[in-house]
């Protein structure tokens, strides 16, 4: 089985047209980082170009009737993770030598997939926080359909993402209420192009608009998720400040950024040193996991995996790069620019993530915020 789905690839967007065309449903749009650096490819643009603006356009264009920003719940997952990671760790330097480290993130669903079928004996060490694909869903269905008044069964959200394996993270049972999905629909960037191909637009004439509110907030921090080292950096910006209670000057941490499969980092916080791994590649997420399961010998305290060469930019439903390593480079580039023209670059920042957890969620980690934001693994077979 290809872990990350693109052997079994299902073409779903006739249920987005299905959707936009009931007038009976509201339908809502989310949007992943990566997306936004690729798309310009499928419409003759170099590979780089950023093209938000536009994609934004073409979406209200094709008929949702809202157009969010999953970095909004990258966000969000980088509150809720780096909390965790922060608790683990307090626990930890307090003598609590049981405390489950390092902590793994868990947003690539490939990757979830092979540490429930490959690394059983792991199963407790991952982050419990939800992809941001997923809170997106949750937040959606909840507090964005009590604000819009309407049931939660009269909600569509579809995501625009890079990955294949969306799709089965989205129809996973654990991200269901009562039978009723976070995210009813997941296509690919692909699938995206094609549609508004079909509806005879070209994203490249199209005007520049901005993302619907709350949802469409997002900071620097929430767009880096698209790269390999992205949400470990983001989740390290946040950390960082919370832990020693400084501002961060510079937000920039080079040494968890580059191409190597598997790389190692210490970043000073405070009187504590955090050592960091990364991998992207499964083959490379097994060396990491091994390393782990025969004892931690370099003693990292937490740890990022991505699939896909290169992060999400790399996706299985990504245009075609065919391995080619310049194309990812140039996508990363444009990742890292998209963060660096930002206003804001620490999720904790982000004023519509603070206002949702006021208005609605209360804290990081709260009760509410369990039940909508986390989530648990299965053991399966080995396949
Ligand atoms: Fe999907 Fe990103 Fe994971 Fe690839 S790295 S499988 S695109 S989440």
């Amino acid at each position: 089985v290809c872990p990350v789905g693109a052997l079994t690839e299902n073409d779903h967007t006739w249920k987005v047209v299905e959707a936009l065309a009931d007038p009976e449903k509201v339908v809502v749009v989310q949007t992943a980082p990566a997306v936004r650096v690729a798309i310009g490819e499928e419409f003759g643009k170099e590979p780089g170009s950023i093209v938000t603006g536009q994609m934004v356009t073409a979406l209200r264009t094709l008929g949702f009737d809202k157009v969010f920003d999953t970095d909004f719940a990258a966000d969000l997952t980088i509150m809720e993770e780096g909390t965790e990671l922060l608790g683990r760790l307090n626990k930890f330097l307090a003598g609590d030598k049981n405390v489950p480290l390092p902590i793994l993130t868990s947003c690539c669903p490939a990757w979830v997939n092979f540490i429930e079928s490959q690394f059983p004996e792991l199963i407790d060490i991952p982050s419990s926080a939800k992809s941001p694909q997923q809170m997106f869903g949750a937040v959606a269905k909840t507090f964005l359909a009590d604000k819009m008044e309407i049931p939660r069964e009269k909600m569509v959200v579809v995501s625009i993402m890079p990955c294949l394996a969306k799709k089965y993270e989205a129809a996973r049972d654990e991200f269901a209420v009562e039978g009723n999905p976070d995210v009813d629909i997941s296509i690919s960037t692909r699938e995206l192009a094609h549609l508004i191909k079909r509806a005879n637009l070209n994203l490249t004439e199209l005007p520049e608009t901005d993302f619907d509110h709350p949802l469409g907030e997002s900071t620097g921090a929430g767009v880096i998720f698209g790269s390999t080292g992205g949400v470990i950096e983001a989740a390290t910006r946040t950390a960082y400040e919370i832990h020693t209670g400084e501002t961060l000057e510079k937000v920039d941490f080079e040494a968890l950024r580059g191409f190597d499969g598997v790389r190692v980092a210490a970043v000073q916080m405070g009187g504590f040193t955090l050592n960091i791994g990364i991998a992207h590649g499964l083959g490379n997420a097994r060396k990491l996991l091994e390393e782990v399961k025969n004892g931690n010998p370099r003693n990292l305290h937490a740890i990022e995996i991505m699939a896909c060469p290169g992060g999400c930019i790399g996706g299985g439903g990504q245009p075609f790069h065919h391995g080619d390593s310049e194309i990812l480079k140039k996508r990363m580039d444009a990742i890292y620019q998209v963060d660096k023209d930002m206003p804001r670059r620490k999720s904790h920042e982000n004023e519509s993530v603070k206002a949702l957890y006021e208005q609605y969620l209360g804290e990081p980690m709260s009760e509410l915020s369990h039940k909508l934001l986390h989530t648990h693994y299965h053991v399966k077979d080995r396949v």
